[in-house]
């Protein structure tokens, strides 16, 4: 590690680091993080700002902003979890790295991802969990297959490492290959979700009367996020609050979104 430091400066001049968005050559450091992005594409990834939902974290236009913070949604009920942490807003650049990573093989820029979402954590306006276990939005076996990784769970492993959390990569189950979500009202996508999701039986105990930390790599209309949370919570969890890397703002959650994202 020591070494790799050290050489690091000296391998960036010979090899440049390629930004993973658009490819091209990243001089310098960009930001805090280890991301990576070039000097055009850091600054278009979207950080979730101020006013949002302190639940959900959707972005409000100022004069939707409550005395309570809340969006109209979480005012109407309130969320079944405890929280949204996201680490950027959804947005091109996001929509490029997430791709990638989900139907792009490109599984090894989890790390820096799960990285920067762990350090962005802390921003959300949500209570920090207590030595939470962190637990990945689960893919049904035969997705699994065909892709050769579960994109959330390596975003789980390089959070939880970062911030020195337990984690459980196969503490839920998806039991039921679930239809695409495209079009579908908020009902009809709890029931096309409905017992698809369950925690595996060897993972209750660890789950008992604690804090879980939901990892999921992006949360449109949290249709699945919900079947996660409702398992968990039904397993006996404390708190349940979910890390993403993105968050869809509700005036992009359009169908093309769907598709790209909620696809199961
Ligand atoms: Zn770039
Ligand atoms: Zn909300």
């Amino acid at each position: 590690m020591i070494l790799r430091q050290a050489l690091a400066p000296i391998v960036d001049f010979a090899f440049p680091p390629r930004c993973p968005c658009c490819g091209g050559e990243v001089i310098g450091s960009m930001s805090d993080f280890d991301e990576r992005l070039c000097g055009t594409c850091w600054p278009k990834l979207g950080l979730p700002g101020q006013p949002a939902c302190r639940l959900c974290q959707i972005p409000l236009a100022s004069d939707e902003s409550t005395p309570e913070q809340l969006c109209g949604r979480c005012a109407l009920q309130a969320p079944l979890h405890d929280g949204i942490a996201a680490a950027s807003i959804y947005g091109a650049v996001s929509r490029e790295l997430l791709l990638a990573l989900k139907h792009g093989g490109k599984f090894a820029q989890a790390g820096p991802m799960g990285r920067f979402m762990a350090l962005r954590f802390s921003a959300a306006a949500i209570a920090e969990p207590e030595d939470p276990l962190v637990i990945p939005v689960p893919l049904h076996f035969t997705r699994m297959w065909k892709r050769g990784y579960n994109q959330s769970a390596l975003l789980a492993k390089a959070f939880a490492a970062q911030k020195h959390w337990d984690i459980a990569p196969d503490a839920l189950r998806r039991i039921r290959k679930t239809p695409s979500l495209d079009g579908l009202g908020s009902a009809e996508r709890r029931e096309a979700l409905e017992g698809a999701i369950i925690v595996s039986p060897k993972a209750r105990f660890d789950i008992e009367g604690r804090d879980i930390v939901l990892i999921d790599d992006v949360v449109t209309s949290g249709a699945t996020t919900d079947a996660c949370v409702a398992a968990l919570k039904k397993a006996g969890a404390a708190r349940v609050v979910i890390a993403c890397y993105a968050r869809v703002p509700l005036e992009r959650m359009a169908v093309t979104l769907e598709a790209d994202h909620e696809s199961p």
